[in-house]
C-alpha cells in the first residue's frame, strides 16, 4: 500500500516547491508516485499532478456563483471536491500496488485545510484507507525569531491533536538558514530560554512557559531539515515518512480497527 504525505503548513512556507522537489526526488530514485493537487487558487503548479482540484471545480465561478471572496472561493471549492472524495479513494485503491506514496498538496492559507470540515473529511478518508503522514511545512528562516518559532509549534500542535496522525516537521528553505538552532531548542529548554533572555515581554514569558509545556509534543516529533530549492535532506525526509508509517500501523490502524 502507498503511503500517503499531505503536506501543511503556513502560506509561503514552500509547500508546492517541495511537493514539486518530492515529485522530482521519487522520480529519480525509482520510487513510484501519486501526485495531487487540492489547492484550487494555484495559478500554476511547478509539477504535474494525476489529480488536479482545478480540473473539477473552478474556484472562480465558484467564487461569482456564490458571491465569495477568495477564501471563500477556496473553501466552497474544497467542500465541493470532499463530496467526490470517495472516488479520488477508489481511483487510488485501483493503483495501490503500483504506488510507493501519494502526495498531497494543500492550499496555501494553512486554514483551510486543517481548520475546515471538508480538510477533516478529506484526511480522514486518507488515514481510514492508507497509512498516512502530515508532513508540516516550516519556513525555517522566519521561524529564527523564538516567538515566530514558539507559534508554528503550537500550530504543529494543534494539527497532530486535530488529526491524531504521525507528523514529519520539515524544516523548509535550509539553503536560506540552517534548521539547527530550532533542533537545539526543541531539544534543550535552557539553550531557548537563553535566545530569550533579555526580552522580559509578556509574549516572551508565555513562550518560555510554552516550551516548557511542548517538551512531550517535542519527544515525540519527527523534525528535519529540507531545502525544497536545493533538494537539501530528502532521504532524511523519507525516512522520518517511512518511521512515521510504521507508527501509523501500530497506532492509529490499532485504534482504527478496535474501533470498527
Ligand atoms: P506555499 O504557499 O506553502 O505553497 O509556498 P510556495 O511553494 O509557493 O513558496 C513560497 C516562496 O518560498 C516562493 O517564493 C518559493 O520560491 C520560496 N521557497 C520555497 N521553498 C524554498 C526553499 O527551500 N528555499 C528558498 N530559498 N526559497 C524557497
Ligand atoms: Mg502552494
Amino acid at each position: 500500500k502507498p503511503v500517503i504525505i499531505i503536506v501543511v503548513g503556513m502560506a509561503g512556507s514552500g509547500k508546492t516547491t517541495l511537493m514539486h522537489r518530492l515529485v522530482s526526488h521519487t522520480q529519480a530514485s525509482n520510487l513510484r508516485g501519486y501526485v495531487m493537487n487540492l489547492d484550487p487558487a494555484v495559478m500554476t503548479l511547478p509539477f504535474g499532478a494525476n489529480i488536479d482540484i482545478r480540473d473539477t471545480v473552478r474556484y472562480k465561478e465558484v467564487m461569482k456563483q456564490f458571491n465569495l471572496g477568495p477564501n471563500g472561493g477556496i473553501l466552497t471549492s474544497l467542500n465541493l471536491f470532499a463530496t467526490k472524495f470517495d472516488e479520488v479513494i477508489s481511483v487510488i485503491e485501483k493503483r495501490a500496488d503500483q504506488l510507493d506514496y501519494v502526495l498531497v498538496d494543500t492550499p496555501g492559507q494553512i486554514e483551510i485545510f486543517t481548520w475546515s470540515a471538508s480538510g477533516a473529511i478529506i484526511t480522514e478518508a486518507f488515514a481510514s484507507t492508507f497509512p498516512t503522514v502530515i508532513a508540516y511545512v516550516v519556513d525555517t528562516p522566519r521561524s529564527e525569531s523564538p516567538n515566530t518559532f514558539m507559534s508554528n509549534m503550537l500550530y504543529a500542535c494543534s494539527i497532530l491533536y486535530k488529526t491524531r496522525l504521525p507528523l514529519v516537521v520539515a524544516f523548509n528553505k535550509t539553503d536560506v538558514a540552517q534548521h539547527q538552532f530550532a533542533l537545539e531548542w526543541m531539544e534543550d529548554f535552557e539553550i531557548f530560554n537563553a535566545a530569550l533572555d533579555s526580552d522580559q515581554s509578556y509574549p516572551s514569558t508565555l513562550t518560555r512557559s510554552l516550551s516548557l509545556a511542548l517538551e512531550e509534543f517535542y519527544k515525540n516529533l519527527r523534525a528535519v531539515g529540507v531545502s525544497a530549492v536545493s533538494g537539501a535532506g530528502m532521504d532524511a525526509f523519507f525516512k522520518a515518512v517511512e518511521a512515521s508509517a510504521e507508527e501509523y500501523m501500530e497506532t492509529y490502524k490499532a485504534d482504527l480497527d478496535k474501533r470498527r
